[in-house]
């Protein structure tokens, strides 16, 4: 048997009231609904503040992500000025080797992996980090060969400096190298340098760089100093008045070492200037 409800308006004149009988199961349909309506309500309201967080979080995420672009738009570019740099460097080295006579074709190539110009529209990270590799392997393939270009520079620099070079003394040359006729017999004789005549206590200066032998008195070429120059370059200046180098002193081109003169086997006031490569005499006229 089901239980009724009677529900009852009273209004607030002296009006009829009005009366309402409802079925149990009426009444329990009503404010079941009543519930759900509430529920979904409520299910809504949270679903529309959930979508606004959303839709705020997407915009500050809309932000961020243009802001990042525009930061790997302008790293690319900087990448790109870096790569522009070193390309310029490898040119203006392949510039100093040519000029030195020396080329490297794995120095002086454009590195793979940097020859083109990057395009900052679709550049992505891996892409980027990528050619950040790509470029400091070619900063340090760069820095070895500079290293190598300093190397050559310094030993050019060496060997010029090492190599005789002008004459030891102001005077005139009065004898050549090669065979001549020996002022001392009938026979002809090897003249293994240069005569130059000069007036007695003229400076005689050394030709190149390097390290005085020996600064002594021989029987043939009377008070001579011998300069070690490396390279295998020997220089001999003989006949001097003057010694004014001991061996060992270091010396520079054009350094006043003897003073011309006459003693040993001399027959006049000159200096006999020798050049020796390697042990073997060389023209010394070729390095005037
Ligand atoms: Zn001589």
């Amino acid at each position: 048997m089901s239980r009724r409800f009677t529900l009852m308006l009273i209004p607030d004149s002296g009006k009829q009231v009005r009366r309402m009988v409802v079925s149990h199961r009426l009444l329990f349909a009503v404010l079941a609904s009543a519930l759900c309506c509430v529920a979904l309500l409520g299910y809504v309201v949270a679903d529309y503040y959930r979508l606004q967080f959303d839709q705020q979080h997407f915009n500050r995420l809309l932000v961020q992500n243009s802001e990042q672009r525009q930061k790997l738009r302008k790293l690319t570019q900087d990448l790109d000025g870096l790569r522009r740099e070193v390309i310029v460097l490898a040119e203006s080295e392949a510039r100093v080797r040519s000029s030195l006579g020396v080329s490297d074709e794995e120095a002086t190539s454009v590195p793979i992996g940097i020859g083109g110009a990057l395009d900052t529209s679709t550049t992505g990270m891996t892409e980027l980090q990528k050619q950040i590799n790509s470029l400091r392997l070619a900063i340090d393939m760069r820095r070895e060969s500079q290293e190598e270009v300093r190397n050559l520079l310094n030993d050019k620099h060496s060997l010029a400096t090492a190599t005789p070079k002008g004459w030891p003394a102001k005077g005139w040359l009065t004898s050549y190298f090669g065979m001549r006729p020996s002022p001392y017999s009938a026979s002809r004789k090897m003249h293994e340098g240069l005569d130059i005549a000069a007036n007695t206590g003229t400076a005689v200066t050394v030709t190149a760089d390097g390290v005085v032998v020996k600064a002594t008195t021989e029987p043939g070429f009377g008070k001579v100093v011998m300069v070690d120059h490396g390279y295998g370059y020997r220089t001999i200046y003989g006949h001097n008045s003057k010694l004014l180098v001991k061996a060992g002193t270091r010396i520079k081109r054009g350094d006043k070492i003897a003073e011309v003169g006459n003693t040993g086997r001399s027959t006049g006031s000159h200096v006999h200037y020798e050049v020796r490569l390697n042990g073997v005499p060389i023209d010394p006229r070729k390095l005037l």
